[in-house]
């Protein structure tokens, strides 16, 4: 989609956004579904307390409120939200729910300077709150919460700071690996884009360089940073047909397909930029 046609889709959201409501779900044990059908938002319940992996955009705050009560949790109890990357669409609710909940919001070093001097880089930074950011994540050791340990990895690329996620959880008494990546949408990656945000054409191969750091990693149940990001893994049809079909959410080859289409449509950028 270009950047022009994102825009256009993206107001009709912000004025209606039950539009892209989906209902919250469980993905495998202590592990949710709490964002919308353009982006993401996982809660885990977790020892530590309740944690988020990124909250979506302020206009669908209400129906993640909403979605924490639907599972049984209290949104004020929320501890930490964890940030993939900085921009708006992932951040958007988090001075929100710092406020209502005190919760601590991580991000990537690379990120840092979205939330200082390089506010406009959030994109639609006037839709996204203002928030305390509490620290960055150190990437040489796990995240420990307890009942979850995350292995925080950097790959920059979509950002300087984009990070992605990878878990052991249980599902049916099995033990699954799940895997969140963390920024695959390389339209910010065009030329154009790159020039007027003023961003170095170097992180096209900081995204290609990130993609080959995590293609081989054993992933059974992909969490789709935005559910659109396609390849053969229709993430709300599973939800749909649960309960009852006998359908899980693990698919051991779902994350390759995923990083392999990616790679194939940044390789194709760098070929064809004139940058
Ligand atoms: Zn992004």
């Amino acid at each position: 989609m270009s950047m022009n046609a994102l825009e256009e889709r993206l107001n009709g959201w912000f004025r209606a956004p039950w539009l892209i409501y989906h209902k919250p779900f469980e993905i495998v044990d202590h592990v949710y579904f709490v964002g919308n059908t353009w982006v993401s938002a996982f809660l885990l319940d977790t020892d530590e307390g309740l944690v988020l992996i990124d909250c979506a955009i302020q206009e669908t705050l209400y129906q993640m409120i909403d979605s924490f009560y639907q599972l049984g949790f209290d949104p004020h109890d929320l501890k930490k939200i964890l940030l993939t990357h900085g921009h708006f669409d992932h951040c958007g609710a988090a001075g929100s729910l710092q406020k209502m909940s005190g919760c601590e919001v991580w991000v990537g070093e690379g990120d840092g300077n979205f939330f200082t001097e390089h506010r406009e880089w959030i994109a639609h930074e006037d839709r996204c709150p203002e928030f305390e950011v509490t620290g960055y994540y150190d990437y040489t050791k796990p995240i420990d919460l307890g009942n979850f340990r995350l292995e925080a990895v950097h790959c920059p690329g979509h950002t300087e700071g984009t990070t992605s996620f990878f878990f052991e959880a249980t599902y049916r008494g099995e033990r699954v690996n799940c895997a969140i990546h963390g920024g695959l949408g390389a339209g910010v990656l065009t030329d154009s884009n790159l020039e007027a945000m003023g961003l170095r054409k170097s992180l096209r191969e900081d995204y290609l360089v990130s993609i080959e750091k995590v293609l081989d990693r054993p992933v059974d149940v992909v969490l789709p940073s935005h559910a659109g990001h396609p390849v053969g893994y229709d993430f709300f049809g599973i939800a749909d047909s649960k309960p009852g079909a006998g359908d899980t959410f693990v698919d051991k080859g779902a994350w390759k397909r995923m990083l392999t289409a990616k790679r194939a449509e940044i390789v194709k950028l760098i070929e064809n930029s004139k940058l």
